[in-house]
């Protein structure tokens, strides 16, 4: 990679957030934003590295690196996941930070954007081990986060069992009294709401649903790749597929399988929880990743990682449809070449919008000590991410811009504006 930061900003460098700030700058360029905004908007506010020293099971002692990137304050507290994966660095974390604020923003949340992570392999942990990690890293960056401060959630490779440990580590260190409020995506027992831990995968489906209507495609009879099968891959194929779609292909860290009939989604959950891989399921051939993306299909769910598609594969993706789950999928260029293919792309920050609109909810019946059922949540889910997609549609149309950019325009004109009424501190 061609480094265009200075050494002392490396962590500006990574190629998430290059991505980012290409898109930032173009969507800045379009609405004509406030050059002063611009510049505070291409920056972080604050990066926090730490050392979590862990008790592992065998007595001897680890240390793994831990990050807390707090991007953007100007809406609300800041608010986003925490990743445990072996490829997190402080770049990433900078990257999925942004991408946070750009989320919230478009969604209308009264959020700023933030993310954490820890270089690991959760798998290779125990569960003990898991749960001495998520404590020290939680106590390392206790300071910064809280209720009205800084709300974690779960990511790739943390769930609501980690949130469990997070809030009762939290509120440990301050006198014992329960915290509810400083992380969501926490089980139901202990503050969690109804709907959250599907939310990614039904906000998924619903986006998918405009998309396939604005392009005059239906989703019942239509064939679909799920690229990844974690919590918003799993959920995304599940109720896909509930609603008439077959889902010919989906994968994990283990591979791909395919099945041109569509494959039995409830099946396979069950599998993928009793074997931990989906792979091996039967009635389906095993197939590579790379070329599961390239698969003939109507519409193409990538919920893994990022920079999945870029120049090198951008031109050989069949689908008419890229319903990006996962945060940055499609690099930027990829985006130009897919665009002028015709493939529609609904992008990351509304698309993968469900997670956060219903830690939103999380949120706010905690505070409030007052629970909704679930077909509120999944109905005011519905209302937030839909309207929001909409509106990025119509900038999109009367702008003759692909929905990436739309996005982005859309997200930096709420902010440009609430930057600009709170002004810079001092002066
Ligand atoms: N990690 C999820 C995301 O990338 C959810 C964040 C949250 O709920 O705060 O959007």
């Amino acid at each position: 990679m061609e480094h265009i930061f200075p050494s002392h900003e490396a962590h500006l460098d990574g190629p998430l957030f290059r991505n980012a700030r290409l898109v930032l700058e173009d969507a800045a360029q379009l609405i004509n934003c406030d050059p002063n905004v611009l510049e505070r908007l291409k920056r972080p506010r604050k990066c926090v590295t730490v050392s979590i020293p862990v008790r592992m099971d065998d007595y001897s002692v680890k240390v793994f690196t831990g990050y807390r990137v707090q991007y953007n304050s100007t809406l609300g507290p800041y608010k986003g996941g925490i990743r445990y994966h072996q490829n997190v660095d402080l770049p990433e974390v900078v990257g999925l930070a942004a991408l946070m604020t750009f989320k919230n923003s478009v969604l209308g949340l009264p959020l700023g954007g933030a993310k954490g992570g820890v270089a690991v392999d959760s798998s290779k942990l125990s569960r003990t081990e898991k749960q001495n990690l998520t404590r020290r890293f939680t106590s390392e960056i206790s300071d910064l986060i809280g209720p009205t401060r800084d709300i974690p959630a779960p990511d790739v490779g943390t769930d609501p069992q980690t949130m469990a440990w997070m809030m009762d580590t939290f509120s440990q260190e301050r006198g014992g009294y329960a915290q509810h409020a400083v992380v969501t995506g926490k089980p139901v027992e202990i503050g969690g709401s109804l709907g959250r831990n599907h939310a990614t995968g039904l906000g998924v489906v619903y986006i998918a649903e405009k998309a396939f209507e604005k392009n005059g495609m239906n989703m019942d009879g239509s064939r679909i790749v799920v690229q990844g099968f974690g919590n918003v891959g799993s959920f995304a194929a599940l109720f896909a597929h509930q609603r008439g779609a077959k889902i010919i292909a989906v994968s994990d860290v283990s591979g791909g399988i395919f099945n041109g009939d569509g494959l039995n989604i409830p099946e396979l959950i069950e599998y993928a929880k009793q074997n931990k891989t989906i792979k091996g399921f039967p009635h389906a051939t095993e197939i590579d990743n790379k070329a599961l993306l390239e698969l003939d299909c109507e519409a193409l769910f990538p919920c893994a990682l990022e920079n999945q598609i870029d120049t090198d594969n951008a031109e050989r993706i069949k689908a008419k449809i890229i319903v990006e789950g996962a945060n940055g999928p499609v690099t930027n260029a990829a985006t130009k070449i897919l665009t002028q293919r015709g493939v529609f792309i609904a992008p990351d920050v509304v698309a993968n919008g469900g997670g956060v609109i219903v830690s939103y909810f999380e949120w706010v019946q905690d505070i409030m000590s007052f629970f909704w059922d679930e077909e509120e949540i999944n109905d005011r889910l519905k209302s937030i991410i839909t309207k929001a997609f909409e509106t990025i549609y119509r900038f999109h149309a009367e702008k003759k811009v692909d929905m990436r950019l739309a996005a982005m325009a859309v997200s930096i004109q709420r902010l440009e504006k609430a930057m600009l009424m709170r002004g810079l501190y001092p002066r």
